[in-house]
């Protein structure tokens, strides 16, 4: 994953991997890497199984002694990083007789010319890299700038005094409910006073937030040295509330996504008041005070209280967009946060409040989600909020599924929640009034359902199952909730490959990392991934290709893909990047990704096959938000198998053997998992 692919996958910010991402690799002591069973042998033929007798490992990197040619592939000019101290850097030279320096040190070359650095930054906001390289008598020099994030770069100053006017929060334009608080934080000198002046005179007080932790998320997600956990306790962050009072000028509710523009507006006429200046604009103004030095900025926001009728709002996504949509509309537990919900089209709910293009429904008294304003749709004002009642119930056994309708009345929020063997169904705004609970014939999955009023306005259906859950989806027909719940597939059992759908992905483009030599992992992940496919169509499964060319496709589009082929499994085939700021020397090895529980013993499985077959630091499996292991219909993983930026690993994918190493892994480990599915 790089940061594009970080921004392709969750659709936000680039650092939102970093917020998002795999925080903590789950290693699991109960499951030692290990050789793949003898059992797998004969499917795959003896010799298929471990092209490499003795000791793991990459290939070796072939050797070049061309002519001298210095490349660098990271960071491009004028590229804006978001490292503290250190950051890396890497490229190429042709030959691996060069020297290569930046800044003065020294950096490690590998036998193909290509080089990586981890270099220590100065704090200036330019960072100028001198990057030397040396062959014999010939010297080649690019010097390149590149920009810090503006952290301490935007404090306004008087004496002793100052605030950082990038961290005000929040910024822009609310809607906020005239009866609930609105939180605010500012970022100012250790020890000031601090007030937000509003227009009118009347001041609110900022208390200074006790000793805050400041980890950037990029180490908390993929910095395994916890020294790099212990920074300084701040004692320089303030917090304060403000409610029941207004400012400024703001549209209705629902209306246009002006928000940021004016937003962008405001925080480029952020100036400085000079102290004892009474002020008679719109605009809050805030100040802080230190010994004898007073400095005051404008806060850029403009806040509307509602104490209106309730909006009701009906969701559609990117209704303005062109061409095929998937027709979900994602909720967040807060404003950019990770992916939580997942509503389809027609759902109906509140919309209680707004932080500039994002609002905050509330699904029931408990449970509120922040979707974007842009795909909502504004009901009649009066209309009252949607309440569902949950009439009886019935389960229909078929062939591959078992299908629940549930009447509901009104689309409400819902949400599926996994069970070790079952699924729980909650309703938001739902009263339940189930008089019937019909199972249909007999059935060998569906164990027992069950209702249940959980809160005063959710509603729970359990599905208690005989086996684990291997995958589900539902859909509106009318008013009537579908939830179809995928049997486990008919495993052959001396072969479980045979007859399987299996849907393979080969992860970008768009997007994508790049090796050192500037291999881009789009095309190693294909290479691997049709490698994969040659070894499952030679096991006897049925292979879907999301892609075969070097083409984009869309991440909603491939999962979409998977599921109408209605494979068992999505095996998606990728190589790993890291955020700036974390050492590439310390960081790299092999990671498998998975989202839904049920699919974390697939993950496991092929993680251990991986590290077994290409002998790199096992970063164990991770949990994490990324959309193709999202999809509910199949288990489904993403292996991170190698490292686009390390010299020896990028060569490796260049390879048919370092391909064919990661492909086999990944097909041992699939076939260990489906083993202990059949034989228990
Ligand atoms: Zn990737």
């Amino acid at each position: 994953m790089s940061k594009y692919l970080a921004a392709m996958l969750f659709g936000a910010q680039p650092w939102a991997l970093l917020l998002l991402g795999a925080v903590g690799c789950a290693r699991r002591p109960d499951h030692p890497p290990s050789a793949p069973s003898a059992a797998v042998a004969p499917a795959l033929g003896a010799a298929a199984l471990d092209t490499q007798k003795g000791a793991p490992g990459l290939p070796p990197v072939p050797p070049a002694h061309g002519k001298l040619d210095l490349r660098i592939v990271h960071p491009v000019p004028e590229d804006l990083l978001p490292a503290r101290d250190s950051t890396f850097i890497f490229g190429s030279t042709g030959t691996g007789d060069a020297r290569v320096t930046v800044n003065g040190h020294p950096v490690r070359v590998w036998p193909n010319g290509t080089w990586l650095g981890w270099i220590p930054l100065e704090r200036d906001s330019v960072i100028r890299f001198r990057v030397e390289a040396r062959q014999g008598r010939e010297v080649q020099t690019i010097t390149l700038n590149v920009h810090r994030s503006p952290a301490g770069q935007s404090r306004v100053r008087k004496g002793n005094a100052w605030i950082d006017t990038l961290a005000l929060s929040p910024v822009g334009s609310a809607w906020w409910p005239r009866e609930e608080y609105l939180p605010l934080r500012a970022k100012a000198a250790a020890g000031s006073t601090v007030r937000l002046l509003l227009p009118g005179g009347v001041a609110v007080p900022l208390l200074p937030q006790p000793e805050v932790q400041e980890v950037p998320a990029a180490v908390r997600a993929f910095d395994r040295d916890t020294n790099n956990l212990k920074v300084p306790l701040r004692t320089d962050r303030y917090v304060g509330l403000i409610r029941g009072r207004g400012f400024g000028q703001l549209g209705p509710l629902l209306g246009g996504v002006d928000a940021p523009d004016a937003f962008a507006v405001a925080r480029s006429a952020i100036g400085f008041w000079p102290t004892g200046l009474m002020h008679d604009t719109l605009q809050p103004l805030l100040e802080a005070v230190k010994g004898r030095d007073t400095v005051r900025v404008a806060w850029p926001l403009r806040l509307a209280l509602l104490d209106t009728l309730p909006a009701v709002v009906e969701l559609h996504d990117d209704p303005a967009a062109a061409g095929p949509r998937d027709g979900v509309t994602v909720g967040r537990a807060l404003p950019g946060g990770t992916y939580f919900w997942f509503f389809p089209a027609g759902t109906r709910a509140v919309a209680r409040a707004r932080l500039n293009a994002e609002v905050r429904l509330q699904l029931s008294a408990g449970a509120d989600a922040w979707v974007p304003v842009s795909e909502t749709r504004a009901l009649p004002l009066g209309i009252p909020p949607p309440t569902a009642v949950v009439g009886s119930t019935t389960l229909t056994p078929l062939r591959d599924r078992v299908s629940l309708r549930i009447p509901v009345g009104v689309r409400v929020p819902y949400r599926i929640v996994e069970r070790d063997r079952g699924l729980a169904l909650i309703l938001y705004g739902a009263a339940g009034d189930v008089d019937w609970i019909r199972y249909g014939r007999a059935d060998t999955l569906v164990r027992r359902l069950s209702w249940a009023q959980t809160t005063v306005d959710e509603v729970t259906l359990d599905v208690s199952l005989s086996a684990p859950v291997w995958g589900y989806r539902a859909r509106w027909d009318r008013n009537d909730l579908i939830l179809e719940i995928r049997r486990p597939p008919a495993l052959d059992r001396h072969n479980p490959f045979r007859g399987l759908i299996i849907a393979v992905d080969p992860g970008h483009p768009p997007g994508g990392a790049n090796g050192p030599t500037g291999l881009r992992e789009a095309e190693a992940n294909l290479a691997v991934a049709l490698r994969v496919r040659a070894l499952l169509e030679a096991a006897g499964a049925r292979v879907v290709m999301t892609r075969t060319a070097d083409l984009p496709v869309e991440l909603w589009a491939r999962g979409q893909m998977a599921t109408d082929s209605n494979a068992a499994l999505l095996l998606s085939i990728h190589n790993n990047a890291l955020p700036d700021g974390i050492n590439p020397f310390t960081n790299n090895g092999t990671s498998v990704f998975y989202n839904h529980p049920r699919s974390q013993l697939l993950a496991a499985a092929i993680q251990r096959a991986l590290v077994a077959r290409l002998g790199l630091r096992d970063l164990g499996v991770a949990r994490g938000d990324l959309a193709l292991v999202r999809p509910t219909w199949m288990l489904s993983v993403l292996s991170e198998g190698l490292f686009m930026m390390i010299p020896d690993q990028e060569a490796a994918l260049r390879s048919a053997e370092g391909r064919e190493r990661y492909a086999r892994g990944v097909v041992a480990g699939t076939r260990e998992f489906l083993d202990a599915q059949v034989r228990p």
